[in-house]
């Protein structure tokens, strides 16, 4: 089966939104993920980031799919204290630039600007899958996205899940070697949300 839908500006306005609405739903149980392994503040941030997100985009909704992705980027960049942020708004703004001027984008072509996206993030916070962060949701939804817009949900649910046991190796739970164990990583469980939110906008 072909699949020849494309999605505009307002579809990826109505992703973000659906996602703030989802990390100010969990933003209690992102903080409890983070006070185990971090310094229990990655709720707070990113719901602060995302309600930013949020007001921007329905003060002056950007026309283009890539220029609401740019403008929601920068909005975390801006606003997110943690290292989740710069984060999060790489991951936002390089998909926003790799998908440039288009007024609609189809789902495999996302997903290959979120791939480009997903190693800018791993360059910038010199980690890979495994180390037990945000990329283990990230990289295998990215991959999956090609597949579909479910597929990429459970990815991002299912690495978000096998981070359980790793230990980390980046970012402040790293400071915790092997007491990092046995703890779901909170940014990949984030992550998980943004392509819950996705999934659930794509219908
Ligand atoms: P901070 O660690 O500064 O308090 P947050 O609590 O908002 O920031 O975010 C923590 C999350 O950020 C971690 O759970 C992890 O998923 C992600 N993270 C931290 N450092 C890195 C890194 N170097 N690369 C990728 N992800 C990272
Ligand atoms: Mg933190």
């Amino acid at each position: 089966m072909t699949d020849d839908r494309t999605y505009g500006a307002e579809f990826f306005r109505d992703w973000l939104i659906a996602a703030a609405a989802a990390v100010d739903r969990e933003a209690d149980r992102l903080t409890e993920l983070d006070s185990a392994i971090g310094d229990a503040d990655h709720g707070a941030n990113l719901k602060r980031g995302f309600a930013a997100v949020t007001a921007v985009l329905e003060k002056e909704p950007p026309a283009t799919p890539g220029a609401v992705l740019v403008a929601a980027g920068r909005q975390l960049i801006s606003t997110v204290g943690g290292a989740s942020g710069p984060l999060y708004g790489t991951l936002l703004r390089r998909t926003g630039k790799a998908l440039g001027e288009a007024e609609r984008v189809s789902r495999p072509e996302l997903a290959g600007a979120l791939a480009g996206a997903v190693a800018a993030v791993a360059q910038l916070g010199g980690a890979q899958p495994g180390d037990k962060t945000m990329l283990d949701a990230l990289a295998p939804a990215a991959e999956a996205l090609g597949t579909s817009f479910a597929a990429a949900r459970e990815a991002a649910e299912a690495g978000a899940l096998a981070t359980v046991p790793l230990r980390a190796r980046k970012g402040r739970a790293s400071y915790l070697g092997e007491r990092s164990v046995g703890h779901q990583d909170p940014g990949a469980t984030s992550s998980a949300l943004l392509f819950a939110a996705l999934a659930e906008v794509a219908g």
